[in-house]
């Protein structure tokens, strides 16, 4: 059995036994050392800090218990994000709520909770919101999402003046910015804590965090000296980059955490400024690597240019190879050890030319029933999941220390009905 891949002490075959096959599997270890990292790192003796973890990347009630018992505070985008913090037990003041377009009833929602933050996303909501406020009975915190014009994009970063992104308003709109935040000062039941921003996702370079703080820093002073604006908290977002492929370098979470703080204590020095606060916001980097999903190996076929290998799910499962020619690692889980390699196209079962999950991998001869994992599935896998082809959405196990508990059950046929009407 030593050929078998173990994840925690449990093999991958009692797994699929179990469970079946398409399957999402945690290492619940792995996920709760990268929350423990992000907290133990990310401290200064300059600034109180704060983790936020992003939930949107992998969003169900049993990591938010997680994010709790680790200390991590919540970013939730939707209604339905909010619902599950909550029912999960997370305690609201702890939960920061983002979105470029809230609804009134989704702001209701988290009103209603006594959500700790809102982010506010353009002025348009930050005017709605001052409408609301003086209704109710309890104070919110506010920040206000800019855009830096910082643009990290994998690999490179560009710095640009004009910004046409969908969130955030462009920290060159000072004017528009100084009399929302007026706004703000003068509403009953609103504190205007800071800024937040978020410049993309799966960054390798430190140093494009450094750019964000250092024009972030220029600006709260900007707002200082032009508006009388003083600062407490800066939130300079997530987008921290994992390992999916031997391309892939990420930061370590601990030069992470470091060279943003730095950077922002050289900020706060340099102008002076009264910022007391930093807050960040991992998603991606927190449950990305943890998570991997087992295939079922079916047909296989042979064309002129490509050996095709068949697996039992997809783009229904994964999206992220059709929707952005993501990278991913794999490997035939009952046949670790086998040397022999040949260059292998793993394509899912969907009804689309471009649900293929692995281009090129390099995979031992297989058969059908053999067992195919793929790595770093656990951000934005589940949560971005569909029932394309009337797919049932695959079950979510945790493997920890020997044993495996399913936190999220396999979808059946019932369910896919689940919520349909009929008319006569
Ligand atoms: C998506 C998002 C994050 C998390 O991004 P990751 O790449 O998953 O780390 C954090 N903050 C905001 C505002 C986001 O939209």
């Amino acid at each position: 059995m030593e050929d078998m891949l173990q994840i925690q002490g449990v093999t991958v075959k009692e797994l699929a036994d179990t469970y079946g096959t398409p399957l999402y599997i945690y290492d619940q270890n792995a996920l709760e050392e990268k929350m423990e990292e992000y907290v133990r790192y990310f401290q200064s003796s300059a600034f109180e800090t704060e983790v936020l973890y992003a939930s949107k990347a992998f969003c169900i009630q049993e990591v938010v218990r997680l994010a709790k018992k680790h200390h991590l505070s919540l970013d939730v985008v939707s209604g339905g994000e909010l619902y599950t913090a909550l029912q999960a037990g997370f305690d609201p003041q702890k939960i920061h709520f983002h979105g470029n377009n809230k609804s009134m009833q989704e702001i209701q929602e988290a009103l209603q909770a006594k959500v700790g933050t809102l982010i506010v996303d353009n002025v348009m909501e930050g005017e709605y919101l001052c409408s609301i406020m003086k209704d109710q009975a309890y104070d919110v915190h506010v920040l206000i999402r800019v855009n830096p014009g910082v643009e990290a994009h994998t690999h490179e970063y560009i710095v640009t003046a004009h910004d046409d992104s969908k969130f955030g308003i462009s920290i060159h709109e000072k004017e528009q910015l100084a009399q929302l935040i007026a706004l703000f000062q003068k509403t009953d039941h609103i504190l205007f804590d800071g800024f937040h921003a978020h410049i993309g996702s799966q960054i390798f370079e430190p140093q494009a965090f450094e750019t964000e703080v250092e024009v972030m820093g220029q600006f709260l002073w900007d707002m200082q000296q032009t508006y009388g604006i003083e600062t407490k908290c800066l939130d300079v977002g997530g987008g921290f980059a994992v390992h999916y492929t031997s391309d892939d370098a990420p930061i370590p979470i601990p030069t992470v955490a470091q060279t943003i703080l730095r950077a922002c204590e050289k900020q706060k020095t340099k102008y002076h400024l009264p910022l007391e606060k930093i807050l960040i916001e991992p998603g991606r980097s927190i449950v990305a690597e943890a998570g991997m999903t087992l295939y079922t190996v079916g047909f296989q076929k042979q064309t002129p240019h490509r050996h095709y290998v068949f697996v039992d799910g997809g783009m229904s499962d994964n999206i992220r190879p059709a929707l952005y020619q993501a990278k991913y690692r794999c490997a035939i889980a009952n046949r670790m050890n086998e040397q022999k390699k040949i260059p292998t196209c793993v394509a899912g079962k969907c009804c689309e030319s471009g649900d293929v999950l692995i281009e090129e991998a390099d995979l031992p001869e297989t058969k059908p029933g053999d067992l195919l994992i793929v790595y770093t599935t656990g951000a934005y896998g589940f949560s971005m999941a569909s029932e394309y082809n009337r797919l049932c959405r695959p079950a979510v196990v945790f493997v920890k220390d020997g044993k495996s508990h399913c936190v999220v059950k396999r979808e059946t046929y019932q369910d896919l009905l689940r919520g349909e009407c009929t008319f006569e």
